[in-house]
C-alpha cells in the first residue's frame, strides 16, 4: 500500500478526512468504470487536488490554478501522495492546526479512460497519461505530462483539443474564498 504518507501527515483523531483503513468494496464487473475527483481545496492557498482511481488508491496531484477547458493553459500540477479511495467524496472542513486545513468541496467529478488501451500505471511511470473525462464540468481528453527537469514531483494538466475544447474557459470556484 502506498497510503504511508499520506496517514503520516494526518492525526486521524483530529481530522475527518478518511484514514484509509477501510477495504474498498471490489467490484465484480470486469470493466469497472475509473473515477475521478477534482476537489477545491481552500487551505492556506486556494488549489484544486486532481485525483484519479487507479491500481486501489487516489492517484493526486495538486493544481494550483485549477484545470481548464482551454487547450491553451498549461496548468501547473504538483504530484501529492496518493490518497484512500474513500477520500473522492471527502467535503467539509479541515479543522486548524491539521495538515492541509481548510474548506474542501467537491468541484467535478466523473469517470475516465485511457485515451489509447494500456496501463494507466505504466503510463504515470512513463511521465505521460493521455486519458478521457466522463464528467459535467471536465469533459474529453486530458493529458498529464511530467516535467523532466523539474526539482518537485511536477506535471502539466492539459486539456486535449477536442469538441468539448473551450477557449477562453473561465474556472468558477463553488465556496466563496
Ligand atoms: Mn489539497
Amino acid at each position: 500500500m502506498s497510503l504511508e504518507t499520506y496517514r503520516k501527515k494526518r492525526n486521524f483523531d483530529k481530522t475527518r478526512e478518511p484514514s484509509g483503513d477501510r477495504k474498498p468494496a471490489r467490484s465484480k464487473t470486469r470493466a469497472k468504470k475509473l473515477r475521478f475527483v477534482v476537489q477545491e481545496h481552500h487551505a492556506s492557498r486556494l488549489h484544486f487536488d486532481f485525483r484519479l482511481e487507479m491500481d486501489g488508491v487516489l492517484k493526486s496531484w495538486a493544481v494550483p490554478k485549477g484545470p481548464s477547458m482551454d487547450p491553451a493553459d498549461k496548468r501547473l500540477a504538483v504530484m501529492v501522495e496518493d490518497h484512500p479511495l474513500d477520500y473522492i467524496d471527502f467535503e467539509g472542513e479541515i479543522e486548524e492546526g491539521n495538515y492541509g486545513a481548510g474548506r474542501v468541496a467537491v468541484w467535478s467529478h466523473g469517470t475516465y479512460e485511457l485515451k489509447e488501451p494500456g496501463e494507466a500505471v505504466q503510463q504515470l511511470e512513463a511521465g505521460k497519461l493521455e486519458i478521457v473525462l466522463h464528467g459535467r464540468k471536465l469533459k474529453g481528453e486530458f493529458n498529464l505530462i511530467k516535467l523532466q527537469r523539474a526539482e518537485d514531483d511536477e506535471w502539466l494538466l492539459i486539456k486535449g483539443n477536442d469538441e468539448f475544447a473551450e477557449p477562453g474557459w473561465k474556472l468558477k470556484t463553488m465556496l466563496k474564498q
